[in-house]
């Protein structure tokens, strides 16, 4: 038996800033987490041969985030610009900073005009129903696929207002040495106040009754607090019984699992292909440019986004897939997902697939979804999220709090800020700041 005064479960960026935050504080605190290693959704990988701080998770800092660049600040952690050229490949030729979906300012403009929140699919059906909108409807359901790794017919219209608003499409940061720094950051502070980390201690019971928590873990352990902060990912809250996460409450908390099951998680397949050149870089393209100073590229392919390390140049290609198509694959071999990705890249550039597979060094599929402990990519808004969350920020007899990304509400939405935020805001509750 061991104990604490707060138990928090989960070692991503919101359990690890809710732990940092609070025993800075001077409270005693443990960590219960599932896996060997601690960041959760980041994780990069720097001890190969042939990666060098790659992400397979997280890799951007989204803009000017106040809470991830002071702590980086803070940390003595620096930052750089990422970013380059956008191009675009579509109907055989690529094109420069193409309007990315043609009728966008439209769009936007009734999208400003929504007074009453309803999905995304609904709100296409409502004003861009007519076959001249086809091919707007198309994009615009491919877009927040994408990048918000969303459902169209669940996600929240006025969310993606709220996030489409406010991109700030100029700044973006990678962080030197991988976000696995600032990780390695927040844990060294909490030790040094005392707090306990324990790895490989996936919590699968919680009994409780108020001021008084006893956790159990897979192997038996048994740990007792007064308070615990649950920092598991959505995903987790979302699958079923049987899944390797799952925890179960006695007494239950059955009117808080079954409101989580109300938001949205996405999922999302992220593939690193590391070659011998950077192939890329000669390929001619419009108005007799070339590709060399790309950062992003998007087609039509089965793994339609890819990115570069610009403005670094490294041989170095990112592949993404998400939403429902990333769903879809969730379960097939990464080898399978392997071949798509050199297909794809083979379509784009003509270079034979097998041609390119000699040119691959190292390679690695990051299928989340499948991930026992995270189940999917991250968070996003649907019509339910402003309930659900006001219901999931009130403690349950100050004793049972909720933290991740998930809870967060904002323009950073399914970001390592918004992991940050939560779990410095609950931590700050618990303390009654
Ligand atoms: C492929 C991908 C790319 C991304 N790219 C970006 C990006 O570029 N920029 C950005 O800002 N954000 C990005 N994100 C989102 C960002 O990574 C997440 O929003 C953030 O890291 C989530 O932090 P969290 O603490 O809420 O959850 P997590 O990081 O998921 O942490 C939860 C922890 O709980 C543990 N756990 C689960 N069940 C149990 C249990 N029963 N007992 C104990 N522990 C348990 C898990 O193992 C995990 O470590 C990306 C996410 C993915 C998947």
């Amino acid at each position: 038996m061991k104990n604490a005064d707060v138990l928090i479960v989960g070692s991503g960026a919101a359990g690890l800033m809710a732990a940092y935050t609070l025993a800075k504080a001077g409270k005693k605190v443990t960590v219960l987490e599932a896996c060997n290693r601690t960041g959760g959704r980041i994780r990069t990988i720097g001890d190969t041969m042939f990666f060098t701080h790659a992400e397979l998770g997280a890799e951007f800092v989204h803009g000017n985030l106040p809470v991830t660049l002071q702590l980086l600040r803070e940390a003595g952690i620096a930052y750089h610009p990422a970013g380059g050229e956008m191009w675009q490949y579509k109907d055989g030729t690529f094109v420069k900073d193409a309007a990315m979906i043609e009728g966008w300012d439209m769009l936007m403009q009734k999208l400003n005009d929504l007074q009453d929140d309803t999905t995304l699919q609904a709100f296409l059906d409502k004003y861009f129903a007519e076959e001249k909108f086809d091919a707007l409807r198309d994009s615009v359901i491919r877009y927040a696929a994408g990048y918000d790794t969303s459902d169209p017919a669940r996600v929240s219209a006025l969310a993606l207002r709220r996030e489409w608003q406010n991109e700030d499409e100029d700044a973006q940061y990678r962080i030197e040495g991988g976000y696995c720094t600032l990780i390695n950051y927040l844990t060294e502070v909490c030790k040094q106040h005392g707090g306990t980390i324990y790895l490989n201690a996936p919590v699968t019971h919680i009994s409780w009754q108020p001021a008084a928590i006893k956790a159990t873990t897979a192997d038996g352990e048994i740990y007792e607090a007064r308070q615990v902060i649950l920092a598991i990912p959505l995903g987790v809250w979302q699958a079923p019984a049987i899944a390797k996460g799952h925890i179960d409450f006695s007494p239950p908390i059955s009117e808080q699992t079954t409101a989580l099951k109300k938001l949205g998680f996405g999922a999302i397949i992220k593939v690193l292909l590391q070659f011998d050149e950077m192939f890329w870089e000669n390929v001619s393209a419009q108005h007799h440019d070339t590709l060399k100073d790309m950062a992003f590229l998007f087609t039509d392919e089965a793994i339609p986004t890819w990115w570069t390390q610009a403005p670094g140049h490294q041989p170095l290609l990112t592949g993404w897939l998400g939403g429902a198509a990333a769903a879809q694959q969730a379960h097939t071999p990464a080898e399978d997902i392997l071949q798509q990705s050199l297909q794809s890249l083979s379509h784009v550039f003509n270079i034979d697939s097998e041609v390119l597979k000699e040119k691959l060094i190292a390679w690695h599929v990051a299928n989340w979804t499948t991930d026992p402990y995270i189940c999917g990519s991250y968070a996003y808004d649907t019509v339910d999220t402003s309930t659900v969350l006001a219901l999931l920020k009130q403690p349950i007899a100050d004793t049972i709090y909720f933290a991740g990304e998930f809870m967060y509400q904002g323009p950073a939405m399914g970001t390592v800020e918004a992991a940050l935020i939560s779990g410095r805001d609950t931590a700050q509750k618990l303390l009654k700041l």
